[in-house]
């Protein structure tokens, strides 16, 4: 079966489910929230996010997910195989209702000619991070830890605000297309290379992006303007991003921070070759495969060169996730890692305290359910300035894509606070319909991958992947209503391994047991990890916030 193009797929809204229980309930709106056209990149392909980050593995695979779903008994666990439905069995009602694991590959044969080879006979389908485990909620997902990001590079190397300053980068995409908001947020201009116009214009029209050009010229007029007033403003540039290198190089212009956000984790289908229209990228693609790779590797080679250039002419150089070096490094420029990624240079201090992308959609589909919440976060913690601001900022600047949703970086003992007085306000009806709580993947203690999330470890841990599968095995104990093993989300195949978990507020006792327990695992498993690797401050919040920990007890 396939889908029918004249009935994009939306998440029903409301309070009557047409599933046995709310957590199968929510599954089923949450994946497809994720397809919904407001929330998906492609749609059509079942693409969410992130090159080719799939939702389900085809649209057969799909429909049977959802009849599945509909037909799951609360003591019944389905299994989702990389996008497609396998197995339900009989598991007990405080047990997930889904476990999926997806793009997972025996490490000897972890890269992308095995995936696409498996993926071209229909067995496996790339998940991404919050693709395949159904919780992306459109750009706010990675909104905040943008802001966060450009937030701490802002204190490090600017007096704590981009005001007055510009910031190059490229790929205005799912995650990419975050950027201009976060830079201007933080009161920057930002110039972001785009080579597909219609993802330019989704941004401006989603508020994400202030304005569009294809003349370099334009550009720098309104960049040199916005800065000289010391004004916010985001600037989407209709170009290959390493031909606007190469143009400002040649103008002598140097911005004051530098970063990228092609899918360059993906060279045959996130990336696109210098010197080359979409359109002839696509055939070329389609054509000759291997020849866009080398194509598409030399050309990020070229791209992390003239990064390499901007930083020798001073401009704060940082990698953004995409792992953009590592291709560059094995292309032969062996200073590709001579700049640093975004997690050890700006966030990791936040993971040592269980803080991470927090974030939970109103399944009613009623905005008010979720300004509710945002005042439910200003109420439980008064004293967090930095959360109240980034909560006020939210509402005024940010549109919602599908479901009402929102997102709030939080760490160890906040997140059960916040998840449990949640389920209250829905059992007392100032909430009008469950509320779905869940993070991104790119979290404290639930990620190995050594070119970002863990790089730089400080005891050298960074490759060691025991600690996803732990993330996953515990929260699967505690309950989350479904939980995800994942491989290649961020950086590609043979570069991660990485679990998600989902939880849902309906109200009920069995929903407050369940997110007590998880939403405590969760960012628990944040703290431990970056105890086990040495980091002073996590063991301090270990120790305040009661986190056990034997090998410092026993
Ligand atoms: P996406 O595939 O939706 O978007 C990528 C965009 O880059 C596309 O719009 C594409 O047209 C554009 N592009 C490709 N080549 C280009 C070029 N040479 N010049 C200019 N534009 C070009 O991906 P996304 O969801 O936005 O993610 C982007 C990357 O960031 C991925 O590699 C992702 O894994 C990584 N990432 C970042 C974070 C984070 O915290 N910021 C988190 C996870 C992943």
């Amino acid at each position: 079966m396939s889908i029918d193009v004249n009935q994009p797929i939306r998440a029903p809204r409301g309070t009557e489910k047409s599933c046995k229980g709310w957590e199968q309930e929510a599954a089923l709106r949450m994946l497809m929230n994720n397809l919904d056209p407001e929330v998906a990149e492609r749609p059509q392909d079942l693409v969410v996010y992130g090159g080719i980050g799939k939702a389900a593995r085809n649209w057969e695979a799909f429909h049977a997910i959802v009849g599945a779903l509909k037909d799951l008994e609360n003591d019944e666990t389905l299994l989702v195989q990389s996008g497609k439905p396998v197995g339900i069995f009989k598991t007990h009602e405080d047990a997930p209702r889904v476990l999926l694991a997806n793009s997972n590959l025996v490490p000897a044969w972890a890269n992308w000619e095995t995936f696409h080879e498996l993926d071209r006979k229909g067995l496996i389908m790339y998940g991404q991070m919050t693709a395949g485990s159904w919780i992306y909620i459109g750009s706010q997902g990675i909104l905040q830890g943008t802001y966060e990001t450009f937030a701490e590079a802002a204190r490090q190397h600017k007096n704590g605000t981009l005001a007055g300053t510009w910031t190059l980068t490229a790929g205005l995409g799912g995650m990419g297309g975050a950027q201009p908001l976060a830079v201007t947020m933080n009161g920057g201009v930002a110039l972001i290379a785009e080579v597909d116009e219609t993802r330019i214009q989704r941004r401006i029209e989603t508020r994400y992006l202030d304005r569009k050009t294809d003349s370099m010229e334009e550009a720098m007029q309104w960049v040199q303007a916005a800065v000289g007033k010391g004004e916010p403003l985001s600037i989407g540039i209709h170009m290959n991003a390493v031909d606007v290198y190469e143009w400002l190089i040649a103008h002598d212009l140097t911005p004051d921070f530098v970063t990228d956000q092609t899918s360059a984790h993906d060279p045959l289908n996130g990336y696109l070759p210098q010197h080359m229209t979409l359109a002839e990228g696509a055939a070329l693609r389609q054509r000759d495969p291997q020849t866009y790779i080398a194509k598409s590797k030399q050309s990020m080679k070229k791209h992390v060169e003239l990064m390499l250039e901007m930083k020798k002419r001073g401009a704060v150089v940082f990698d953004y996730g995409n792992n953009i070096r590592q291709v560059a490094y094995d292309e032969g420029l062996k200073d590709a890692f001579a700049f640093p990624g975004f997690v050890p240079a700006y966030i990791r201090p936040l993971f040592c305290e269980g803080k991470g992308p927090f974030r939970w959609a109103a399944l009613s589909g009623d905005p008010a359910d979720i300004h509710r919440t945002d005042e439910l976060v200003l109420e439980l913690f008064p004293d967090d300035e930095h959360l109240h601001t980034w909560i006020q900022k939210a509402q005024k600047d940010i549109a919602f894509q599908g479901l009402p949703a929102r997102i709030c970086w939080l760490g160890y003992g906040e997140r059960a606070k916040l998840g449990l007085a949640m389920n209250e306000l829905v059992r007392k009806g100032e909430i009008s319909a469950p509320i779905v709580i869940g993070r991104d993947h790119l979290d404290a203690g639930s990620v190995a991958s050594p070119n970002r999330e863990t790089e730089s470890m400080k005891d050298g841990s960074d490759a060691i992947a025991d600690w996803p599968i732990l993330n996953a095995l515990v929260n699967t104990a505690a309950g989350g209503s479904w939980i995800s093993v994942h491989h290649g989300g961020g950086v590609g195949m043979g570069y991660s391994l990485h679990a998600g978990m989902v939880v849902v507020a309906d109200g009920s006792e069995r929903a407050a047991r369940k997110l007590a327990r998880v939403l405590t695992t969760d960012p628990g498993m944040g703290v431990i990890r970056h105890v086990d690797a040495g980091y002073e401050k996590a063991a301090e919040v270990a120790k305040a916030r009661g986190v056990r920990i034997p090998m410092q007890e026993y």
